[in-house]
């Protein structure tokens, strides 16, 4: 049986020679380790391993995680599945960071639903580089208004951008997300950070600039 542990392990020695390929620093990169549909018994080997932030996709099931964890007082928690608009008070009065915002009034509702917590919700927008029908996330040409938007809201503090490209998606795909966030950055300067890999593309995400993976599999094991 493989260990957490062992697994975290693997995955910062494949961030960090990532890392040296492209000359980047390896504190640049944030591991966020997904948890979803994973027990709080693994969360906590993780948590007993050093790791810090986790990512969670459903609202039912973070939220009893959260409260079940809540003697771990220093995780940091990201919300990075779709955003229903019912679920928006639960997700700003639970979570530290939200990945998926890709429209104007969720980002209103969790800025409305964030006002009863003493710091501001950490907030990326999605978008869905690839075009893809089926995806979530706003379309490129929707970024502005939507960025302008959020910036304005006194309770969310737009942090980056958060893509997931399509399986198999070329170089260019994460080069482009690159580019949106290096001119995004020079509007907005709270944004720090590109979230975008995951346990299958990792390496290219990390050549391409992300500063946060998100990785689940290669941490958790497959999720049934
Ligand atoms: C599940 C999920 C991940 C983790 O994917 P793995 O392939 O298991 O590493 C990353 N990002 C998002 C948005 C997810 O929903």
């Amino acid at each position: 049986m493989t260990l957490i542990k062992d697994n975290i392990a693997a995955i910062e020695a494949q961030i960090s020679q990532a890392c040296n390929q492209c000359k980047r620093s390896e504190t640049d990169v944030t591991l966020l380790a997904v948890s979803k549909t994973k027990p709080s018994s693994l969360i906590e080997q993780a948590y007993a391993a050093g790791q810090r932030a986790f990512g969670e996709s459903y609202v039912q099931e973070s939220v009893e995680k959260i409260t079940q964890l809540s003697h771990l007082s220093d995780i940091c928690w990201h919300f990075i599945g779709p955003i229903q608009s019912n679920k928006t008070r639960q997700i700003a009065e639970n979570f530290t960071w939200v990945h998926g915002i890709d429209r104007i009034k969720i980002a209103t509702r969790l800025n409305e639903h964030r006002s009863t917590q003493d710091t501001p919700l950490n907030v990326c927008l999605q978008i869905n580089i690839s075009n893809e029908i089926s995806k979530s996330g706003v379309l490129l040409n929707e970024l502005p208004e939507l960025a302008q938007y959020v910036n304005t809201c006194d309770n969310l503090v737009l942090r980056g951008i958060m893509a997931i490209p399509e399986k198999n998606a070329s170089a260019e795909t994460f080069e482009k997300m690159h580019e949106v966030f290096n001119s995004l950055k020079k509007t907005y300067p709270s944004i720090d950070t590109l979230s975008m890999g995951m346990s299958g593309d990792m390496e290219q995400a990390i050549i391409s600039g992300s500063t946060m993976v998100r990785v689940g599999t290669a941490i958790f094991g497959a999720r049934s």
